[in-house]
């Protein structure tokens, strides 16, 4: 039995490391100013798919929705060991929210060809909704599970896997295809191969190569070249799919991000407590009194 998988990757801002210029005087932080980084649940999902390639055979692909400089991230999938890589941009695709994004991922999915898993991941750590892995398995109807964290067996028929739950674990078994989310404690991702790396590094998206093409006669005979030698990465937009631009982007999107503000903790308004039975009880008595819990 081989095994073909596709694994959905998002590029994120590296909102672990937030700190002088992209703080902005009155505490919120500028994005555009972050540097980017491969969202973690996503690093792991593509190493599961890898391993079940490296014991089952078949082929990784990775895909993800972003701007240009997403072929960043799709270039370390290909240094990680990915087969193939597509980058899904457009101007058009720009403040998508789950629901669109889900939309343009699943259409993009429906052209790759036949599949037996979708990888994703529980979660990306900027918009955190974990909403597009199970919303991309609604629109192509396949069944999901969320919250993998091991794939148990793998069969022609069918799959068994361990997914966390609230108060331990539950074992689950399914048909192929399937979308399975994954948790970032489910494997430790693979570091780059240096031979993939220095093979691979050259590896460009159309966009990128726009910039180096004086005309678009130019601009098709670079691509032709570098698909010639397994370094252009297919770049799809909203044309190429074919999808409708009322469901895409912020157009296709209820959901509208009005202002993203990080809390900015500081030391104004702290109280000691004094470790007592009667210091504590007064800061319950206060937390329950501010609806905190109780
Ligand atoms: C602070 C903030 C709050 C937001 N709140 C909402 C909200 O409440 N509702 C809403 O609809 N949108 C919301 N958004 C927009 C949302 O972030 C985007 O729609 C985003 O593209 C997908 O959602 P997510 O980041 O939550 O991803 P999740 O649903 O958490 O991502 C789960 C997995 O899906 C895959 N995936 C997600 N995005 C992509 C991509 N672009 N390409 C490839 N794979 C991908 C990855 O495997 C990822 O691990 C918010 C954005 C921000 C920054």
């Amino acid at each position: 039995m081989k095994c073909n998988s596709i694994v959905m990757v998002k590029q994120v801002p590296d909102t672990s490391n937030i700190s002088g210029d992209v703080m902005r005087p009155d505490g919120t932080v500028n994005r555009a100013k972050l540097p980017t980084v491969f969202n973690p649940d996503d690093k792991v999902a593509l190493e599961l798919a890898l391993d079940l390639r490296d014991r089952f055979g078949g082929k990784v692909t990775a895909i993800t929705m972003g701007p240009a400089k997403a072929g960043e991230l799709l270039r370390e999938c290909l240094y990680m060991g990915a087969d193939e890589v597509h980058l899904i941009t457009d101007r058009n695709f720009g403040g998508a929210d789950t629901l669109a994004t889900s939309y343009t991922l699943s259409e993009a999915i429906k052209q790759l060809g036949p599949y037996d898993l979708i990888f994703a991941g529980r979660q990306a750590i900027d918009g955190d909704t974990a909403q597009v892995g199970p919303q991309t398995a609604e629109k192509l109807r396949i069944p999901q599970i969320t919250y993998a964290e091991k794939i148990l067996d793998l069969k022609e028929d069918g799959i068994l896997v361990k997914r966390r739950i609230d108060d331990g674990y539950e074992i689950l078994e399914s048909s192929l295809p399937l979308l399975i989310t994954v948790l970032k404690e489910a494997a430790t991702p693979r570091p780059f191969k240096a031979r993939r790396l220095m093979a691979l590094k050259r590896a460009r998206t159309r966009l990128e190569l726009e910039k180096e093409a004086a005309s678009p006669g130019e601009l098709e005979k670079l691509i032709a070249d570098y698909a010639s030698k397994g370094l252009y990465i297919r770049t799809w937009s909203r044309e190429d799919l074919g999808i409708e631009l009322e469901r895409c982007g912020i157009e296709g999107s209820p959901t509208k991000v009005h202002k993203i503000e990080s809390v900015v903790l500081s030391s104004e308004g702290h109280q000691q407590v004094p470790p007592t039975s009667e210091g504590i009880g007064n800061l319950l008595d206060s937390l329950i009194e501010e609806h905190f819990f109780g």
